[in-house]
């Protein structure tokens, strides 16, 4: 019974474990690596293990960064069942074949500068992507299922995005029980639309993530009235507002949070674009599953009839349709992929306001390493998009409040939900706050915390919790 870290261990993005069992082995994801050209063209590797002989994965979310990988593991041999919870099958078929349209584009037009040289294959193509589907099995939270002989599992809501899940695996291996839980991504609690991360009360070993290690959000009506000052402020500038948003969960949150302040945040003087075909079908999936839905969300949905409650929102979906957002000079709120804009509809109204000072940016999530997200979070003066070096005169905000993922107190109040204190690894987050966390979970939960490093390997029948 071993556990070994291969992807998400000392970084973000790629999250991706294997157990191994009876003979057996699966994966607790498969996700993509995100942020410079250099650390994506990692995706490329061969894998640690031999995908043909990996017999299950069991899929926490349908975000890129945990879902990314799936197609490439497909066209490397691998047969078996992708378990996950319904909507995320719904949401996995909108963004993988939207990654893979991507990967087709980039190898293209890599392949155009090559000339002579053998071309570049993309890393899948959209007839890869769509053999995924095929093999999804999707369930609800709290449905314990038998996946492997010795090997079961059960959902439970994990408040990140539609669908999010913490996972609970039962492990047995000649008479030696075990119970990891592995938490996905956690959202923050008393979000918008989503309910709160699940208590979970017993495990062996957790495996957490730890993206906001050591950072605190700001409260949620600060967050909102920060989010309302920029508004007006913006409207006092005669600008436009960007703001870089993942499809699925951010783009809807966003939406779903003008809506509720319509009024006071004096919504009838712009004109919001979803800009994100993508997001677009996403959105749909999200008003598919108002039972997943918090009590708050419910009864604002029940006295609109729809989400959102927003009179002047425009679905962009066409490019000709996005290309004509660029021609408005201001009273536009454009919300765009990529989410840390890395690619996609966004480095377009980027290049167009970013050097209008009276235009503004608003971050409302994670952004790795490198990309040009996480240089305009950290203040850089000149960008570099498509090939064109611009000032950054526009007014950059981050606001921390609205990210989908769950701060160190967030994180810290999810594992005490655990009665036994058992041993927690810490992945899914930058060194540094996967190390301000494994202090933090030490210090006031009372466990023994570990940083995870790639290729890291668990005993699991030598873990004891007590
Ligand atoms: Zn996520």
């Amino acid at each position: 019974m071993e556990l070994e870290f291969f992807g998400a261990a000392g970084e973000v993005t790629g999250s991706c474990h294997v157990i191994r069992i009876n003979g057996m082995q699966f994966l607790l994801d498969c996700g993509m690596i995100q942020g410079s050209r250099k650390d994506e063209a990692r995706n490329h590797d061969p894998f640690p293990f031999e995908p043909s002989e990996i017999d299950a994965v069991v899929l926490s979310h349908a975000h890129i960064d945990h879902s990314g990988r799936l197609p490439l593991l497909l066209k490397r041999g691998f047969r078996g069942p992708i378990h996950t919870h319904n909507a995320t099958k719904d949401l996995l078929a909108i963004l993988l074949e939207d990654s893979a349209s991507l990967a087709e584009r980039d190898a293209e037009y890599a392949n155009r500068k090559r000339k002579n040289k053998p071309p570049i294959e993309p890393l899948y193509t959209v007839k890869d992507a769509r053999q995924v589907l095929g093999h999804l099995n999707g369930y609800r939270y709290r449905k314990k299922i038998e996946i492997l002989p010795g090997v079961s599992i059960q959902f439970q809501d994990a408040g990140h995005i539609m669908g999010s899940t913490s996972v609970e695996v039962w492990l047995e291996e000649k008479g030696v029980q075990r119970k990891l839980v592995f938490s996905g991504d956690l959202g923050q609690y008393e979000t918008p639309i989503l309910h709160d991360p699940a208590v979970i009360e017993e495990a062996d070993l957790v495996l957490m993530e730890s993206t906001y290690g050591g950072r605190r959000h700001r409260e949620r009506n600060l967050t909102y009235a920060e989010m309302g000052e920029i508004i007006s402020e913006a409207d006092h500038d005669k600008g436009n507002i960007l703001i870089p948003a993942f499809a699925i969960g951010r783009s809807q949150e966003v939406l779903y949070t003008l809506g509720r302040y319509y009024e006071p945040w004096r919504m009838d003087r712009w004109h919001v674009f979803l800009d994100s075909p993508m997001a677009i079908e996403a959105s749909k999936v999200y008003w598919d599953y108002p039972h997943l839905y918090d009590d708050e969300a419910t009864k604002f949905r029940k006295s609109v009839h729809e989400m959102p409650t927003l009179h002047n929102l425009h679905l962009t979906s066409s490019t000709a349709e996005s290309m004509v957002i660029n021609k408005v000079r201001s009273g536009a709120i454009v919300i765009a992929g990529s989410g840390m804009c890395t690619g996609g509809r966004i480095r377009h109204h980027l290049r167009h306001n970013i050097e209008r000072k009276e235009c503004h940016i608003i971050i409302v999530g994670y952004q790795a390493p490198h990309t040009l997200g996480r240089r305009l979070v950290d203040g850089e003066p000149e960008v570099k998009i498509k090939g064109q070096w611009l000032q950054v005169n526009a007014k950059v905000h981050t606001i921390g409040g609205l990210s989908a993922h769950g701060d160190e107190n967030d994180l810290v109040r999810w594992f005490k939900g655990f009665k036994n204190k058992p041993p927690v690894w810490l992945v899914h987050g930058e060194t540094k706050a996967a190390r301000a966390l494994e202090q933090k979970l030490q210090n006031e939960a009372g466990t023994k915390a570990t940083v995870a490093e790639k290729g890291d390997k668990i005993d699991l029948a030598a873990i004891s919790s007590s």
